[in-house]
């Protein structure tokens, strides 16, 4: 048995946290979460936090779901382990891929089993690379991506990622991708601009991609249907169905990365049908298992699955744990409840529009908030200096921690990200939870002014 004093010790000694600066871990030590139930989650010294993130972006349908370790138990006496590859499978891979199949848009009907996101899109981008080559036209290997997208930690997925910090530490990317402009409205459109007009000039600059490249050497586009860890950007409705437009018109494969979004978080299983568009390649994970056991699942449209099957051959890809017996298990267990619950629905008729109104009277009108946004169960509130000028604190970023950390201790984790705070609750959370998020938020906020206007 150790003290929490020196199980921070040893954490900061011995373990390399991912996204964190590691001089700060051994001063004041980390937060040491030992426990959750429900919709909370408890740390070391007692404290009940409600959990605004479902982790990071994944505990769908709550903590402490003894339906998930039952399975779990039950897959790993009867099988722990079996690989996928030369023609072996556990049944519980093929099961879990035709539920997601059945879940997803028609047109997507093969799933492809890795372990996180980031390997999802590595997969995704070897596969569509692939799929031109076998079509004949190997010289159509380009990608274009977003300014501020994050696809994973990977060399691919940094590289397919747009976030500045991140590349300044790769060394060395990925060749063949390009960036173009995101698609956010507060901070990009231009003045007298609408949304609509926005969004379609965000999409513009993908086609300008792709005609300066020349056709013949785009592969694909990527990109989250709303950036998540890029602040929850959500882009005008003219966005997407004109992006998907210029994909088609210039046969541009569309590639959208769910990993964030997929199994309910817009209020449909896939935000794909939130947005009105049908992607060739979906990257899913998160949600999948809520958080539960690693797993990702790339979705493949039936056109791209066509053609491995007819002028394929093998594919040279394949992870030791894809679809790994008991993660599948218990993600199948996890899209049953989520469908039994009707927590799609629920998000979409409910609790989305619910959680809207409770950011507009808790957050919208605060001094310190510029913006307000959400899709199902997925939020932001833009913190700002002032609201009219839209100026921000300095340094950037500085205040949304202030909210974050007041946030915090005061029983509601939130992320802070740039000068953006996000939410991004359990699927499970009702109207009941929300006014208590909205409490604890306008609380935050309230003592954050205080702090950074004394
Ligand atoms: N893509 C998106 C949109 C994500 O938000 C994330 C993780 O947050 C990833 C990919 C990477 O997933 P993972 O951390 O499971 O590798």
């Amino acid at each position: 048995n150790y003290s929490l004093k020196q199980l921070q010790q040893i954490d900061a000694q011995h373990h390399l946290h991912p996204f964190t600066d590691h001089k700060d871990l051994r001063g004041a030590g980390s937060r040491m979460i030992v426990r959750a139930d429900g919709p909370f989650i408890y740390d070391a010294e007692g404290h009940q936090i409600l959990d605004g993130m479902a982790g990071l972006w994944c505990v769908n349908i709550g903590y402490g779901r003894n339906e998930l370790a039952e399975v779990a138990y039950e897959q790993m006496k009867e099988l722990p382990y079996y690989n996928s590859f030369f023609r072996c499978a556990p049944p519980a891979a093929g099961l879990l891929a035709q539920k997601i199949a059945q879940l997803a848009p028609k047109h997507l009907n093969q799933v492809f089993f890795g372990s996180s996101g980031s390997e999802s899109n590595d997969t995704a981008l070897r596969l569509v690379r692939h799929y031109w080559a076998l079509e004949g036209k190997p010289e159509k290997n380009r990608i274009i991506s977003r300014q501020n997208a994050y696809h994973g930690s990977t060399i691919a997925g940094t590289s397919l990622g747009g976030m500045e910090p991140m590349h300044g530490q790769l060394h060395g990317a990925v060749p063949n991708i390009v960036h173009v402009m995101m698609p956010y409205a507060y901070e990009l459109a231009l003045p007298g601009e609408s949304d609509h007009e926005f969004g379609l000039r965000a999409a513009k600059a993908v086609e300008d991609a792709i005609l300066e490249a020349g056709p013949d050497k785009i592969a694909a586009f990527i990109g989250e249907p709303v950036m998540g860890a890029g602040g929850v950007k959500i882009p005008p409705a003219s966005y997407w169905p004109e992006v998907q437009r210029i994909c088609r018109k210039y046969d541009v494969l569309l590639m959208l990365d769910e990993v964030i979004t997929g199994y309910g978080r817009t209020g449909n299983w896939f935000a794909a049908e939130t947005f009105g568009i049908e992607p060739d390649t979906i990257t899913t994970a998160k949600a999948l298992t809520s958080g539960y056991l690693p797993l990702s699942a790339l979705l493949v449209s039936d056109r791209i699955a066509k053609t491995l099957e007819e002028k394929g051959g093998e594919f040279h890809h394949g992870y030791t744990y894809s679809g790994h017996p008991v993660c599948c298990a218990v993600g199948l267990k996890n899209l049953e409840i989520i469908e039994k619950e009707g927590l799609v629905e629920r998000v979409r008729e409910d609790t989305g529009p619910y959680f809207a109104q409770m950011l507009r009277e808790r957050a919208a009108g605060h001094p310190l908030v510029g913006e307000v946004r959400s899709v199902g169960l997925m939020g932001a509130i833009e913190i700002v200096k002032d609201r009219e000028t839209r100026e921000r604190f300095l340094p950037s970023g500085s205040a949304a921690v202030i909210v974050r950390d007041h946030a915090i201790a005061n029983g509601l984790m939130m992320r802070a990200t740039g000068d953006t705070m996000i939410l991004s609750p359990p699927l499970m959370w009702t109207r009941e939870t929300i006014d208590l998020a909205g409490e604890r938020i306008a609380k935050a906020l309230d003592l954050a002014e205080a702090q950074l206007r004394k």
